[in-house]
C-alpha cells in the first residue's frame, strides 16, 4: 500500500482519519519537525491544499490533508473556514460551542450543516480532492462527550442523537469527513 503523510497537527481529526482510511492507505503520521502551515486561505479547499501542499514538499512523500467547517444558516454560514477560530485566536472547543450557542440563542432556525474538503498532494505536482458534508441542526445545548469540536451540538439530519452521542463508528459513516475522505480514497490512484 502507498504511504502517506497525514498534514494534521490535531490529534482528534489524526485518529478519526485513521479510523476512516486506515484499511485503504497507510498513513504516517505529521512529522514532529515539520513547522504548522498558517491557514490563511479564505475557503477550505485553499486551506486544505495549502497543509497537503507544505507537507508533501518538506516530506517527499505524497501528503493527505483535510479542512473542516461548520455553517450555521441563521449565522448567514458563518463559522465556516473560520469553525476552529470562531471564538478567537486561541479558543477552544469549549469557548467556540458557548459562543455558538449563544448566537443562537432565541433562533429557530437552527440548520447547519458540516463541510469537509480532503486534499492529496504529491511532491512533483499533482494533486487530487474531494468534499464531504452533512446536513443537521444545532441543539440548544450539549450532549454528550464522544467526539471533539461542535459535536455535542451537532444533531445529524435523520438521527436524534449528537455526534458526541454517537459511537466513532456511527458518527464516521454519516460525517463530512468520512464522505470527504472515502471520496477521496476512491480517487487515489492505485500506483501512486
Ligand atoms: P479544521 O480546520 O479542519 O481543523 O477544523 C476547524 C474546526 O472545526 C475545528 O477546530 C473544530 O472545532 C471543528 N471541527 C472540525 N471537524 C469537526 C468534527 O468532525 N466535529 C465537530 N467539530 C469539528
Amino acid at each position: 500500500m502507498t504511504e502517506y503523510v497525514l498534514a494534521t497537527a490535531n490529534p482528534d481529526k489524526a485518529k478519526e482519519i485513521q479510523a476512516i482510511l486506515g484499511d485503504t492507505v497507510t498513513l504516517r503520521p505529521r512529522p514532529l519537525d515539520v513547522e504548522d502551515v498558517e491557514e490563511t486561505g479564505q475557503t477550505l479547499l485553499d486551506n486544505a491544499r495549502l497543509k497537503a501542499r507544505a507537507l508533501a514538499a518538506a516530506t517527499g512523500l505524497p501528503a493527505i490533508a483535510d479542512d473542516t467547517g461548520l455553517e450555521v444558516d441563521a449565522l448567514g454560514g458563518a463559522p465556516g473556514v473560520w469553525s476552529a477560530r470562531y471564538a478567537g485566536e486561541n479558543a477552544t472547543y469549549a469557548d467556540n460551542v458557548a459562543k455558538l450557542l449563544s448566537a443562537l440563542e432565541g433562533s429557530e432556525v437552527r440548520s447547519a450543516r458540516f463541510r469537509t474538503v480532503a486534499v492529496a498532494a504529491w511532491p512533483d505536482g499533482r494533486e487530487i480532492h474531494a468534499e464531504g458534508a452533512v446536513e443537521g441542526a444545532i441543539a440548544t445545548a450539549t450532549s454528550g462527550a464522544g467526539g471533539f469540536g461542535y459535536d455535542p451540538v451537532f444533531v445529524p439530519e435523520g438521527t436524534t442523537a449528537t455526534f458526541a452521542e454517537m459511537t466513532p463508528e456511527d458518527k464516521h459513516a454519516l460525517s463530512h469527513r468520512g464522505r470527504a475522505l472515502r471520496a477521496l480514497a476512491g480517487l487515489l490512484p492505485s500506483d501512486a
